[in-house]
């Protein structure tokens, strides 16, 4: 599979998103990933296996059909989990971005809540409920796919999920967009569970 063009403008807007998370602790280390759906292909943008989103540059980003398949003259491998991101994709056409992050007070919130409802008013205008997916403990086999595909297949305006015990995955029309989404969900996490804390939830964890 060939692919045409460097795409340096789309490659600089996931370096910006993936720069910007690193300098907040959005991510730390060489976890999570982002991808880009290339306009007007069957082709993806997505961060390479072992990099970090703190000095991430061109050459750490890999460009993989739809189909899973390298493109021509690609040397590096793509994020292990590149099976939700194809997943995502495959699902939802409207979806051109991906941002995922292991931020810790979503990865607490997941081991809290099957949900959490809008904790705030931000979160209530440009998210709503976040939901939390258990898609097993591996990154790339069909059981992720299939989970992911399930979940999107139920809920086909959600922005966002976070992965039980692991992360958040938010999908956008564009990375700036997506990585913004997971900001506001981390500062959501930390405000439900700070009222969970504060007793504001349930036991069967409904706001009060
Ligand atoms: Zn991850």
């Amino acid at each position: 599979m060939d692919v045409p063009g460097d795409f340096t403008e789309q490659k600089d807007l996931m370096i910006h998103a993936a720069r910007r998370a690193y300098d907040i602790r959005l991510q730390s280390g060489d976890g999570g990933n982002l991808s880009i759906r290339l306009p007007g292909t069957n082709t993806i943008l997505i961060k390479a296996s072992g990099c970090s989103f703190g000095d991430m540059t061109h050459e750490d980003i890999v460009a993989v059909g739809l189909d899973g398949q390298l493109a021509a003259g690609e040397a590096r491998k793509p994020s292990r989990e590149i099976a939700t991101h194809l997943a995502v994709y495959r699902s939802r056409e409207d979806i051109k971005a991906i941002f995922h992050c292991h931020s810790p007070w979503s990865t607490a919130a997941s081991l809290c809540f099957d949900t959490w409802p809008p904790v705030s008013l931000p979160q209530e205008m440009k998210i709503g409920i976040v939901e939390v997916l258990s898609l097993g403990e591996g990154h790339a086999d069909s059981n992720v796919a299939d989970a992911v595909k399930n979940f999107l297949s139920s809920r086909p305006d959600v922005k966002a999920f976070v992965q039980q015990r692991h992360g958040i995955f938010c999908m956008s029309s564009g990375i700036i967009k997506a990585e913004h989404d997971a900001e506001l969900v981390e500062e959501a996490a930390q405000i439900a569970m700070l009222a969970k804390i504060g007793g504001a939830f349930s036991d069967n964890g409904k706001l009060l």
